[in-house]
């Protein structure tokens, strides 16, 4: 149920507090990019010289960290580690919180519309709501398959495991070889041991295309280790109730199937407003190196939905890694404008990429270093555990982890 916490700048409705003065920072989407904007704005406000009240508009009531998303899975983790509720990260905070969709954003009105609340008026405003599974363009593939991209996916999939307990051979086919696909793929053959039975379906020639060569080689081993399928330039044609068709080799190729998940990939989600900014053939909004839209100065997009900028790349990536940097430099930003300071470029810094490979088993690139097996688990457990939102949480998870009561 959509709720408004306390309060927050609503049209022709004065605040419950002696808020008159203060600057209306609202931030629209509590992922990696809107919720670390909004954690480092309240951290850095004592430097405003104008008091701050900011408002993040966020539909879910947690935060997904979407990078550990498989752990649930295979019960390595909990879901309260991986998805904190914005209550639990958020009361410490002066951040309001309004439980709500955008649906419209009027930029030259600086003015919000929201599916369920009231109005809202910004003077500043962050725009960070990501992306959305690509529209399914092959026939059944909607009906008969499961996303993995939210929590409420994770769960949605244990219950369909759960459903298939009874089976002694369980047949998963997952379509699509990037990252999700790969990473599921081992995780659900973990999961299921024996009884697994996981095929692996990509159009394209290899896996993890935007990845390096040694990370695609520690996962091709992952998959084989596992006994995984693994068919490439295979073009899925039809999905049904009794699996996947695809053309392999020149021939459709049937494969059955208990359980699909359909992972081929993401599209930016559209801009809430039919007066979209200035977007890239691929739907991201086009942005200054500052990440505010070139006609609107106060307005700043970031993580996935914007072409952000990337040195020796054509852009960042779309990833949690890209988002969560973004984050503090338009906190930066937004308290360097009502200080008027100069405001600051954003500068990617690709740390490296990580994979889980099955339970216990992880890939670590970076640095002119490649981890693997239960070290590379190790370190890629430490590395998001550092990048957990807030001091608060990293703490509760550090203290169940070392088995202390909270
Ligand atoms: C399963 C999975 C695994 C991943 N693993 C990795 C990984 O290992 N490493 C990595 O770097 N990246 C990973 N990613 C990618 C990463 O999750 C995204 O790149 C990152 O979340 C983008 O951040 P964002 O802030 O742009 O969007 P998000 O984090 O998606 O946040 C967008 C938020 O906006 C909200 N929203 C949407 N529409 C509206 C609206 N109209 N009004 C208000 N709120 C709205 C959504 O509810 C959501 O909370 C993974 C993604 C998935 C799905």
């Amino acid at each position: 149920m959509p709720s408004q916490r306390s309060f927050y700048p609503s049209l022709g409705q004065s605040a419950s507090h002696d808020n008159s003065s203060a600057v209306r920072v609202c931030i629209v989407g509590g992922g990696f990019g809107g919720l670390y904007c909004a954690l480092a704005l309240h951290r850095r406000s004592q430097a405003s010289p104008r008091p701050l009240h900011i408002t993040l508009i966020e539909p879910r009531d947690r935060f997904n960290f979407t990078p550990l998303l498989y752990e649930l899975l295979t019960q390595e983790l909990a879901p309260w580690e991986i998805a904190p509720t914005y209550e639990e990260l958020l009361p410490p905070t002066a951040v309001d919180r309004c439980q709500d969709w955008v649906d419209q954003i009027d930029l030259a009105q600086r003015t919000i519309t929201l599916r369920q609340g009231k109005p809202l008026v910004y003077d500043y405003l962050v725009v960070a709501i990501g992306s959305q599974m690509r529209p399914p363009t092959v026939a059944g593939s909607r009906a008969h398959t499961l996303p993995f991209a939210t929590v409420d996916d994770a769960w949605q999939l244990e219950r369909r495991l759960e459903a298939l307990d009874d089976l002694a051979t369980v047949r998963v086919v997952v379509a699509g070889a990037g990252a999700s696909g790969v990473e599921l793929a081992c995780k659900l053959s973990d999961r299921l041991g024996h009884r697994g039975q996981i095929t692996v379906v990509d159009r394209r020639g290899e896996i993890l295309r935007s990845y390096p060569e040694r990370v695609q080689r520690s996962a091709m081993r992952a998959l084989a280790k596992r006994r995984v399928s693994v068919y490439l330039d295979a073009a899925i044609e039809t999905v049904d109730g009794s699996g996947l068709t695809f053309g392999y080799q020149g021939q459709p190729h049937h494969c059955p199937a208990d359980l699909m998940l359909w992972t081929v990939g993401t599209v930016p989600r559209p801009w809430p407003s039919s007066a979209a900014p200035k977007q890239t053939p691929l739907g991201q909004c086009l942005v200054l190196p500052t990440l505010q839209l070139p006609d609107y100065d106060n307005v700043f997009v970031l993580g996935d939905m914007a072409a952000m900028p990337a040195p020796g790349r054509e852009r960042a990536p779309t990833t949690a890694q890209a988002a969560y940097q973004a984050g503090p430099v338009v906190a930066h930003n937004i308290l360097a404008l009502i200080a008027n300071r100069s405001v600051k470029p954003f500068r990617y810094n690709h740390l490296g990429d990580m994979l889980t490979l099955g339970q216990g088993d992880a890939v670590v690139c970076g640095f002119g270093l490649c981890i693997t097996g239960r070290l590379g688990a190790f370190s890629r457990r430490w590395a998001y555990w550092l990048r957990l939102p807030t001091h608060a949480h990293r703490r509760r998870v550090l203290r169940h982890r070392l088995g202390f009561k909270d």
